[in-house]
């Protein structure tokens, strides 16, 4: 089967859904992989380098043409679909609930769109998971973003000139992304702290060596939340989470908050009362940026400062390690489609009865199949 890697056309896109050691799998379980001229230019991979991993390097139209499975970043723009055959399977992390207008124009071209992000959290998906591969990155970036933006290091240094204090980084949200950012701040010499309301995440705070700042008395979620998702706490729970974090934020440097409760809108972590508490010269990136903020004043994608802290608007930081950003996300490409394949057919087959299935899958035989854009 001919495989289409095109180049990205989304505004600041800077991955590419191949790398070459992932063009030479693909090569090997026999299809033939074409790549747009320059697609992997900004994660530093040259045209070169693709064809030497056994790719075909050409024009956008010669790339898409005839092709059965075409692999994106950030999917494709609706006015593109007529270069794409009817029945072939477009992969991509295609946004569904805020790029709805494109899953119709997908459906309507007759194409299978697959949304990596919709990948179910069972073990057996696990190695083709990009939020987990996309945020462990994002978790690293905003500690060094957030070190960028501070007036101070971060180490405790002692120095014939005297000491300078170690700095105290808090971590809101310890997910996948929450974990990365508290293990980069201790490599970096932080005091770090960090509080979630799924109780499982204690221990793993503890196990890194950073300190667990948690609500106590009042319920939260138990163990890892459904589907190792967080959902809404109770009121009471906010109010108690609200007063620990007041005492604990004035006394930190540096905020990293991540908190995401899928399907709604970011949870509100700091108000403007409570960063006018923090020291001036204080950073808080916010990592929930893009879905409005846990942080009140937060602007996505800009640094803003309010009260004397900068406020680091943070999206899309996976986009800022374009190289390692795609080595992974092809890799989970990889392991998602090669799962599926057929050796007689040449081609990935997707049982409808699978749960990733299931999940990944959006549009097919011309309309919107996916349960959860019903
Ligand atoms: P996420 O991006 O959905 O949310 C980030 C974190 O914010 C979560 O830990 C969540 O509990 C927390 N949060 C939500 N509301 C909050 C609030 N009001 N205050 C403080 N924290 C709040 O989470 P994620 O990074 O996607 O990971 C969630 C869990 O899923 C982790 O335990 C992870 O290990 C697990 N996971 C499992 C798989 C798998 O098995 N295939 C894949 C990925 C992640």
């Amino acid at each position: 089967m001919k495989i289409a890697i095109p180049a990205e056309t989304a505004p600041g896109e800077s991955r590419v859904a191949a790398i070459p050691e992932t063009v030479k799998k693909f090569t090997a379980l026999g299809g033939e992989v074409a790549v747009e001229r320059g697609a992997g230019l900004s994660a530093g991979v040259s045209d070169e380098d693709y064809a030497a991993a056994g790719a075909s390097v050409g024009e956008r139209a010669a790339v898409l043409a005839g092709a059965e499975l075409v692999l994106t970043v950030s999917g494709m723009e609706p006015g593109e679909l007529g270069a794409v055959a009817p029945g072939a399977l477009l992969v991509g992390i295609l946004d569904p609930f805020r790029r709805r207008e494109a899953i119709n124009a997908y459906g309507a071209a007759g194409i299978e769109a697959l949304a990596m992000e919709w990948m179910p959290r069972i073990t057996r998906a696990q190695s083709m998971d990009v939020l987990s591969s996309q945020s462990n990155l994002a978790g690293y970036k905003a500690v060094i973003d957030g070190a960028a933006a501070y007036g101070r290091a971060f180490p405790m240094m002692m120095t014939a000139a005297g000491t300078v204090s170690p700095a105290r980084v808090f971590v809101m949200g310890v997910g996948v992304a929450g974990l990365q950012a508290i293990a980069t701040a201790r490599r970096l010499g932080a005091q770090v702290s960090a509080t979630d309301v799924r109780s499982a995440t204690r221990e793993q705070i503890q196990s890194l060596g950073a300190k667990a700042v948690f609500v106590e008395g009042v319920a939260g979620i138990e163990g890892e939340g459904q589907g190792g998702y967080a959902g809404e706490t109770s009121d009471e729970y906010k109010k108690a989470q609200a007063e620990l974090v007041s005492s604990h934020l004035a006394k930190q440097d540096i905020v990293i908050t991540t908190a995401l409760i899928p399907g709604k809108p970011a949870p509100r972590l700091i108000s403007d009362a409570q960063l006018s508490s923090m020291r001036p010269g204080s950073v808080v990136v916010d990592l929930a940026a893009d879905a409005g903020g846990n942080v009140e004043g937060c602007v996505a994608g800009e640094t803003v400062e309010r009260h004397g802290v900068k406020i680091v608007g943070a999206t899309n930081l996976a986009r800022s390690l374009a190289a390692d950003a795609s080595a992974l996300y092809s890799r989970n490409l990889f392991n998602f489609l090669s799962a599926f394949w057929n050796k007689e057919q040449g081609r990935p087959v997707l049982a409808d009865e699978d749960e990733i299935v299931k999940a990944v899958r959006l549009t097919r035989g011309g309309q919107v199949v996916s349960e959860r854009l019903a």
